[in-house]
């Protein structure tokens, strides 16, 4: 059997080792150190627009801590995009809180803006207003930002970021991961940078990533004995992993254009079959690391489905995925409130996510184009 070709594995540099010999060396081995700041220095840089950054534990944990810094209780309601990981919802019901779904739009296949605004007075007129909007860049696509601003303007309701998929990913020029309220970020070991697991919580206030900190590492109060005001939280990132975060953050930009080689791979490869469509950006507003390639199969046109394609390359070992379930379809969101039409529901029946890593070899990728062509 050849070796395994993963939907999207870790692929270290050659400075990753260096800075966590240096966590050793100087017996840092906690959740705080050099690397911890200087992982966040790095990222704040990166990202630029006056961004203040806490690393987290991990991209579930900085939306858990989002959702409490924008006020989300116990009762309230929080929209969510549905075509998304269930990471995206699972932190609401954390709260104690209610999520109502929204389908995609075609573009993007991000959150649909009139399907959102739909939801939004659908919810003010039975006086549920809803305390939050979890958007996501969904595969490295970012969302209508524009339109999405709109809304939250005018129903001053915060947007919560999930950047966890676009590090590295523009809308507009402006670098995604610094259009929420709070933004979040994940370096867990299939995104495009890693840490092995972690994540970081992005705002435009040094107040709310204090806050974030404060809240990470136990509430604890100033007082020499352990004293809590709040109830606190062990998300803050380990100054070993944050050793690789710092290595990772020196060839994001070298993984950035290695993904979109990729998609420029698949472009071609799909160039001359009928009814397949590789996902792209819609406009040149929008620029995409394509932590994904992925692409929507019309059965009717093309001469397989996405599962006969899927089964193909799985017999060769090569791994791929239907798109993301959507929330609302999910069993343990079956009772959840959802607003649009079909659009992520039909997504999920024609799509498929291919082999997309920054390492993929030469090799690997003949490997991938051989089984596809097979099936013309
Ligand atoms: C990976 C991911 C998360 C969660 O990040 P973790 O670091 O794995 O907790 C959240 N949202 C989306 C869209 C993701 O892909």
């Amino acid at each position: 059997m050849k070796p395994k070709i993963y939907l999207s594995s870790p692929h270290m540099g050659d400075t990753e080792q260096a800075y966590v010999k240096e966590a050793f060396d100087s017996n840092w081995v906690a959740p705080l150190g050099a690397n911890v700041t200087n992982f966040e220095v790095a990222l704040e840089n990166y990202l630029g627009n006056n961004t203040y950054v806490a690393a987290l534990s991990s991209g579930t944990a900085a939306l858990h801590l989002a959702l409490i810094l924008v006020g989300v209780q116990w009762g309230d309601e929080v929209l969510c995009q549905s075509m998304t990981f269930s990471a995206s919802a699972n932190p609401i019901v954390y709260q104690g809180a209610t999520p109502i779904f929204v389908d995609s739009e075609k573009d993007t296949w991000n959150i649909c803006p009139s399907a959102l605004e739909s939801a939004i007075k659908d919810r003010i007129s039975k006086g549920k207003k809803p305390k939050a909007i979890i958007a996501v860049h969904l595969y490295g696509m970012p969302f209508n930002v524009e339109a999405l601003r709109l809304i939250s303007n005018k129903y001053e309701i915060p947007i919560i970021e999930d950047s966890a998929e676009a590090l590295g990913s523009t809308y507009k020029g402006q670098k995604c991961g610094t259009f929420g309220d709070i933004s979040v970020l994940s370096f867990n070991g299939n995104k495009i940078i890693t840490t092995s697991g972690g994540g970081a919580l992005v705002s435009k206030s040094e107040a709310i990533k204090q806050k974030a900190v404060f809240l990470a590492t136990q509430a604890r109060d100033e007082a020499p004995h352990y004293q809590h005001s709040e109830i606190g939280y062990n998300y803050r990132l380990s100054n070993i992993c944050a050793g690789i975060g710092r290595g990772q953050m020196e060839v994001l930009d070298q993984r950035v254009i290695s993904r979109r080689k990729n998609h420029h791979f698949y472009k071609q490869v799909f160039s001359n079959f009928e009814g397949i469509t590789v996902f792209e950006e819609p406009s040149t507003d929008y620029y995409s690391n394509h932590w994904l390639s992925c692409i929507l199969i019309d059965s009717n046109a093309a001469k397989f489905t996405p599962e006969q394609l899927r089964e193909a390359l799985e017999n060769e070992n090569i791994e791929s995925r239907p798109l993301w379930k959507p929330m609302h379809l999910q069993p343990v969101f079956k009772d959840a409130l959802y607003y649009g039409g079909v659009i992520s529901e039909t997504l999920f029946q024609d799509g498929l996510c291919l082999p997309s890593g920054s390492n993929l070899t030469h090799e690997d990728l003949e490997r991938i184009n051989s089984v596809i062509q097979k099936l013309a």
